[in-house]
């Protein structure tokens, strides 16, 4: 079997390596962040000199997951770091690894472990599961397939970051394996209500009103089926928020019973623009991203662009419009 194979691959890699790197795509999310957890542990216990280095500001929300402190930002490292071996996961491709990069060098050997569908093999060897609703139900399943020990804190990130890669248990990619490994994982010690609060229950009353006033502006286009929202550095100032903490914000464009696209824009330093676009069913927004670059799932997907806010805003206007009359 594959995967067994894989798995045994990988555990060579460990093996034959003396220092390892852990990281992710930048400005990580809840997968990105709790699978680089779970792997720290998992390599721990192996007892391996394991580091975790990512760049970009992480949301508020997963400082909570026990083991956070042992992310590094890449400006904390030094010259002297040398790693045999990188793990990197959830990240398509390399460039999403940002100025972690600078740590490889032709020595260091690459695991990828990922399940986007545009993941492009960047890795010595690839466990690319494109069917897993997450980096971490590959981890998951991978740990109870090699009799990993998962104790209560390995659980928790894994719980936490398959809950936010599926959405709440709400996408597509969200199977009956899903479920089910989440099952384990609460039977390992996860705590649903716990976990769930603390990520999505745990705004400050600024973010409450700042997301009011963000709702409040949405617009509408093409008899409703396209949503879209902006946050805006003066908005951020105004109620005393930091962007990364609005990583939940993208699904709200498609609250509305008729949105089955949705964008959301956020305004970066030094005129830049964030994307994260959304869709129900079979519309695929990960093509859009594409055309600036960036990438993603079906119903999941998202870019920066060296552009206004406003700018990119038009053009994405239109796209969005070309997507969902193509679907009549
Ligand atoms: P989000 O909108 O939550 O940032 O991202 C949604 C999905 O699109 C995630 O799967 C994420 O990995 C992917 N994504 C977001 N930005 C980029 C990007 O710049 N490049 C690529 N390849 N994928 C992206
Ligand atoms: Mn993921």
């Amino acid at each position: 079997m594959k995967l067994m194979a894989d798995y045994k691959n990988i555990r060579d890699m460990i093996d034959e390596s003396n220092s390892i790197l852990i990281t992710s795509h930048y400005s990580g999310d809840g997968d990105a962040v709790g699978s680089q957890l779970a792997m720290f542990n998992y390599l721990k216990q192996l007892g391996k000199n394991v580091e975790i280095y990512d760049e970009g500001e992480i949301s508020f929300q997963y400082k909570f997951l026990p083991g956070f402190s042992n992310i590094k930002d890449i400006s904390e490292a030094t010259g002297e770091n040398k790693f045999d071996l990188a793990i990197v996961l959830d990240s398509s491709n390399l460039d999403r690894i940002g100025k972690v990069k600078e740590l490889l060098d032709s020595q260091t050997k690459i695991i990828n472990i990922d399940h986007h569908p545009d993941d492009d093999h960047f890795g010595d060897l690839n466990l690319v599961v494109q069917s897993a609703s997450s980096t971490a139900e590959i981890l998951t399943q991978m740990f109870f397939d090699i009799g990993f020990e998962i104790d209560k804190d390995t659980a928790t990130v894994l719980y936490a970051a398959i809950l936010t890669d599926t959405g709440r248990f709400r996408y597509e990619s969200t199977g009956r394996r899903t479920m089910e490994l989440a099952g384990l994982l609460i039977e390992r010690g996860a705590a649903p209500r716990k976990i769930c609060d603390s990520i999505y229950f745990a705004n400050s009353p600024g973010m409450t009103r700042l997301t009011g006033k963000v709702l409040n502006n949405a617009e509408f286009i093409a008899d409703g089926k396209v949503c879209m929202l902006e946050i805006t550095n003066q908005l951020l100032k105004e109620y005393d928020c930091n962007l990364e903490d609005f990583v939940g914000m993208a699904a709200y464009t498609l609250t509305t019973k008729d949105a089955v696209v949705g964008a959301l824009f956020k305004e970066l330093p030094g005129g830049k623009t964030e994307v994260s676009l959304r869709s129900k069913n079979i519309l695929n927004v990960s093509n859009v991203a594409h055309l600036y670059g960036g990438g993603g799932h079906c119903n999941a997907a998202g870019f920066v662009v060296d552009m206004q806010l406003k700018d990119i805003r038009l053009k994405v206007m239109d796209n969005l419009k070309g997507l969902v009359n193509a679907s009549v």
